[in-house]
């Protein structure tokens, strides 16, 4: 018997069912923006989220610093119809300073605050959302899919769904990546391996501490292209970045002096004992996001910022771009080459970013970075420039145009040559 499923490749319909695989940021969102698009049409699809986590629980350890950074209450607000949860928010963002080997940089002033909250909180926040709306949600792992010209069979650890499209919002689970990888022509983003610990030095030490993230780019911390310290509401959390990294990296990385000298010294003592967790940051997008009754969105899809990522921001605007195109255009690779042309700021991006974090490798390598730190000091250019690099507040294209690339490039040249 032939089954019921609206095969049609064009837009979703009463009958369509729609399958979205992970339940953080950009599947949650996708899940949202489908749910009121739909209903602003007047059409009734099925739309099925699966999520392995339990969120409610709070006891899952993510690895994602939790910061939120405009303008993601505006897309929140404007593109979901939901609140920005200050209720979540344990500390606001001032400023940032960009340490180097040698030199230190403040970077504060004139910009809208970002907001450090605990992740797996606004992950809950956002899924009771989706419930609220009704949607199907599956506490359970997907752990197989099949594609054809006609539907999408779902796999999962509870039961098994023919669906009409399926949207990939797994982040960088290796397991669902293979999958796709072998049933499709889908190849996971290139990615950083990251290492992240948390120190709680006391309440004093943390009121001390103050509202700054503090960035470093040090040349003695081998295989780590940068790390930082957030503070959180009680706690310090620290992460480090890098190809191979591993957590001998972090020890290492917590033994230089610039960075115990940032450190509360009640937290000095409290180094033997610390937790490590890995996790990774997607540095391009990965290879063939859209096909016929699939889409990658969030870090599958890849499209983030490849240095100082925004990640929550890219899967908010993924997930809801895809839910665009579904509802207005249909779910063929055709229909989702739309898709792409909806995330073309961010995809328009990604070159200068990737430009960006080539020059502050090389200037790592060099030992260039304290001269160009240096210069900044005294060039507000560059200072609003190194700002819109760490807050992530101004596109990487936008950044390169404002500081004229060929005077950075040229201060590069100049440094090059000073070079004993
Ligand atoms: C160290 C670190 C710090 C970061 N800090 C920040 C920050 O401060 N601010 C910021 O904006 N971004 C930050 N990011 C990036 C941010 O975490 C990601 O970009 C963002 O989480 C991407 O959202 P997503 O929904 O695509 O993927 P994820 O958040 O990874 O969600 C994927 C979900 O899919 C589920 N899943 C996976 N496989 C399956 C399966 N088979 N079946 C069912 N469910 C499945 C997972 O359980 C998970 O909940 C950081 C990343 C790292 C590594």
């Amino acid at each position: 018997m032939k089954v019921p499923t609206a095969s049609s490749l064009g837009p979703l319909n009463n009958r369509s069912v729609v399958v979205i695989i992970g339940g953080g940021p950009a599947g949650t969102t996708c899940a949202i923006a489908l749910k009121k698009l739909a209903q602003a049409r007047g059409i009734t699809p099925r739309i099925v989220l699966y999520e392995g986590k339990i969120f409610e629980k709070k006891s899952y350890y993510n690895q994602c610093l939790g910061v939120l950074s405009p303008p993601l209450d505006k897309i929140m607000a404007d593109d979901l119809g939901l609140p920005f949860p200050y209720h979540l928010i344990q500390r606001q963002i001032d400023g940032y300073v960009i340490h180097t080997d040698m030199s230190e940089l403040l970077l504060a002033g004139e910009h809208q605050p970002s907001y450090a909250c605990r992740r797996v909180e606004f992950d809950d926040y956002l899924f009771q959302q989706v419930k609220e709306l009704g949607i199907e949600t599956y506490q359970a792992r997907v752990t197989e899919i099949e594609i054809s010209s006609e539907r999408v069979m779902v796999f999962s650890e509870v039961n098994n769904i023919r669906a009409d499209v399926v949207v990939g919002a797994f982040g960088l689970d290796d397991g669902l990546a293979r999958i796709f990888e072998w049933r499709t022509p889908y190849r996971q983003p290139h990615f950083l391996y990251s290492v992240v610990t948390k120190i709680h030095p006391g309440e004093e030490a943390m009121k001390k501490f103050g509202n700054y993230i503090h960035a470093f780019l040090l040349s003695a911390a081998k295989g780590v292209e940068f790390g930082a310290i957030t503070p959180k509401g009680n706690h310090l959390s620290l992460n480090i970045a890098g190809k191979k990294i591993e957590a001998e990296s972090m020890e290492n990385f917590l033994d230089l002096p610039q960075v115990r000298k940032t450190l509360p010294s009640t937290a000095l003592a409290l180094i033997p004992e610390l937790y490590y967790f890995k996790g990774k940051f997607p540095t391009s997008p990965g290879r063939g996001i859209i096909g016929d009754r699939y889409v990658m969105i969030g870090d599958a899809a890849g499209l983030n910022r490849p240095f100082k990522g925004k990640g929550i921001n890219s899967a908010l605007i993924t997930g809801i771009n895809a839910a665009r195109v579904m509802v207005e255009h249909g779910i063929s690779r055709k229909a989702f080459t739309k898709y792409l042309e909806y995330c073309q700021e961010l995809r328009a991006d990604i070159p200068y970013g990737i430009i960006f974090r080539e020059l502050v490798l090389l200037g790592l390598k060099l030992k260039l970075l304290d001269k160009i730190i240096a210069s900044a000091k005294h060039n507000p250019r560059l200072k609003q420039a190194f700002f819109d690099i760490v807050s992530g507040q101004n596109t990487y294209r936008n950044i390169w145009k404002q500081t004229k690339s060929f005077r950075l490039l040229y201060q590069l040249g100049i440094n090059l040559l000073h070079i004993k």
